[in-house]
């Protein structure tokens, strides 16, 4: 069995990063900036804009962090989204999630300038990707591409089976590995008889959200697992695969944490920098 090691993976992407970057900020002049728009004071998520600005840093990349206070309207997160577009200075713009539940999540993504979308949510970016053309891919299924390409594993003609069809994960990873010749199935909670039909992948990704839900007999011997959960049990993190049991029976293995997690901010930068060379080479036209 073989660790897909996400966190060894993430610091080797980030470091080609670096230096693509600083390639890129000598010809086009100026800096990559990235603007993230951080709606409340929901713990989690100020961690994970901390680890995107010092993600930026590590890279060479300017950051910009704007806080809204919880109580924001729909018009003003919209007017500083609209700022941010029409600012040729940021290259980048990220809308944390999740928004405060007054907020209209989906309309706010819309106004994201689709060539600044560099978590790959807007509508244009979506299609671009359910077509198979180049677009700003959502991060954390990136980064499970990333690291499968990392690994020397192909998907071309693997049975690949994900479980989850959140717009977040579940389905734009279902769609790059289609894209990579995958033959792919979708599971989710109406799904009847889970373990007969996960027990058929070659390539297993669970983004389910309940710890330990994949266990050894819901996997084939020789399988390629990729654990996406991230679940907090007596203040430990666990994935959705009960990985003591399954590991045993895999050739590869995420492990949780330092498996899917790191690669995900890694592909935010790899965005970024994608952005950035889009919109110089789209303005040098
Ligand atoms: P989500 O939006 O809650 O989606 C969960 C999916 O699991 C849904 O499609 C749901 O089916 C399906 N599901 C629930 N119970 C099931 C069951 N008993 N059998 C089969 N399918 C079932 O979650 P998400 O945003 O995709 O995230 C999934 C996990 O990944 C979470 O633990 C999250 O924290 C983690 N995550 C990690 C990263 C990272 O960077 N590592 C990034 C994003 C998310 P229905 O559609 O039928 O309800």
């Amino acid at each position: 069995m073989i660790l897909l090691d996400g966190k060894q993976t993430a610091k080797a992407v980030r470091e080609k990063i670096k230096i693509c970057a600083q390639e890129a900020m000598a010809k086009w002049g100026d800096p990559i900036t990235l603007a993230v728009i951080l709606v409340g004071e929901d713990p989690a998520s100020q961690v994970y804009v901390g680890n995107k600005i010092k993600g930026c840093a590590q890279v060479g990349f300017e950051s910009r962090k704007v806080v809204l206070p919880e109580t924001a309207s729909q018009e003003e997160v919209a007017a500083s989204i609209r700022a941010l577009n029409a600012d040729p200075s940021v290259h980048g713009v990220l809308l944390q999630l999740p928004l405060p539940k007054h907020l209209d999540e989906q309309a706010l993504l819309a106004l994201i300038d689709p060539d600044k979308d560099v978590d790959g949510l807007h509508i244009v970016q979506r299609g671009r990707l359910f077509c198979g053309l180049p677009s700003l891919l959502p991060c954390t299924p990136f980064g499970i591409m990333k690291l499968l390409e990392t690994y020397g594993i192909d998907p071309a003609g693997k049975r690949a089976v994900v479980i989850g069809r959140s717009n977040l994960v579940g389905k734009p990873l279902a769609m790059m590995l289609l894209n990579a010749n995958a033959t792919v199935t979708v599971c989710h909670s109406r799904t009847l008889d889970l373990p007969s039909v996960t027990k058929e992948a070659d390539i297993l990704v669970a983004a389910v959200g309940k710890p330990n839900f994949v266990t050894a007999d819901m996997v084939k011997e020789g399988a390629i697992v990729i654990d996406v959960g991230i679940n907090r049990v007596d203040g430990k993190l666990v994935g959705d695969v009960d990985y003591d049991e399954v590991a045993p029976k895999c050739s590869y293995i995420t492990p949780v944490p330092g498996g899917v997690g790191p690669m995900t901010v890694t592909m935010l930068l790899a965005n970024t920098l994608k952005a950035y060379e889009n919109v110089h080479a789209i303005a040098a036209q």
